[in-house]
């Protein structure tokens, strides 16, 4: 059977930092929603640019958009043995989706590991976050510096902040996040495939933990 992981997390909670790594050393493709999402709104697609008026007011894009996107993405050759999802999915309804698209491809879930972090510490997190244009690569002003300032250490790319890492935004998405995604914990304890992992250690104790859940040895 095919596996896939799900990374299931409030915003900010280090889903984007642990995916690159363990894509790197696990040797899994990362998949996320909000990259393809951010992908699509620099090169003007017509995508792009519905799901921004969802992005800049800390809202989830709608099912259907947000669905076909992630199913056509897992289509693509390289997840043909399995991928690393980040960001998705996000509702009941998007849970859903993915279980029957797997089983139709004759893969599964294999684990969701669940990287919990407290909510005044997702918003220092977010509001210290640099995002690399080219690849969403993600650094921290205080947690993770790069090696340049202003610059991404994997490819060279200029870091940005991201226009939905103001206050403001970010807390609308922690709102929407308890509302609409968390939820979620639920539905997949239930299916005994959710393992919490403590997302306040330090950034290489927490990849340390994930790649024990997804059994990764490096
Ligand atoms: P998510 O993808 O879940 O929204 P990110 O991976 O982008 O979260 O992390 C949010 C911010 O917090 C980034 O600036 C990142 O460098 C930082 N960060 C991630 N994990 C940790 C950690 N364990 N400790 C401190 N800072 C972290
Ligand atoms: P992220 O990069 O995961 O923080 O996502 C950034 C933004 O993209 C979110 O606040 C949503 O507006 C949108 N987005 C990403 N993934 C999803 C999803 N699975 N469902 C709906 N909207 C999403």
């Amino acid at each position: 059977m095919i596996k896939f992981y799900v990374l299931l997390g409030p915003p900010g909670a280090g889903k984007g930092t642990q995916a690159a790594i363990i894509a790197d050393v696990c040797g899994i493709p990362h998949i996320s929603s909000g990259n393809i999402f951010r992908e699509n709104l620099q090169l003007k697609t017509e995508l792009g640019i519905k799901a921004k008026q969802f992005m800049d007011k800390g809202e989830l894009v709608p099912d259907d958009i947000t669905i076909g996107m992630v199913t056509d993405r897992l289509m693509k050759a390289d997840c043909s043995g399995g991928a690393l999802l980040d960001g998705f999915p996000r509702t009941p309804k998007q849970a859903e989706a993915l279980s029957d698209f797997l089983s139709s491809i004759n893969a599964e879930i294999a684990c969701v590991p669940f990287i919990n972090v407290e909510a005044n510490e997702l918003i220092e997190r977010l509001s210290g976050r640099w995002t690399c244009k080219a690849e969403g690569h993600v650094f921290h002003t205080k947690y993770k510096l790069p090696k340049q300032e202003g610059i991404c250490d994997y490819d060279g790319s200029p870091l940005y902040q991201r226009e939905d890492d103001k206050k403001e935004t970010v807390e609308q998405r922690i709102r929407v996040y308890f509302e609409k995604t968390a939820p979620l914990v639920k539905f997949y304890t239930e299916k005994e495939v959710l393992v919490e992992v403590d997302g306040a250690l330090p950034i290489e104790e927490v990849t340390e933990a994930l790649m024990k859940v997804i059994n990764c040895q490096g």
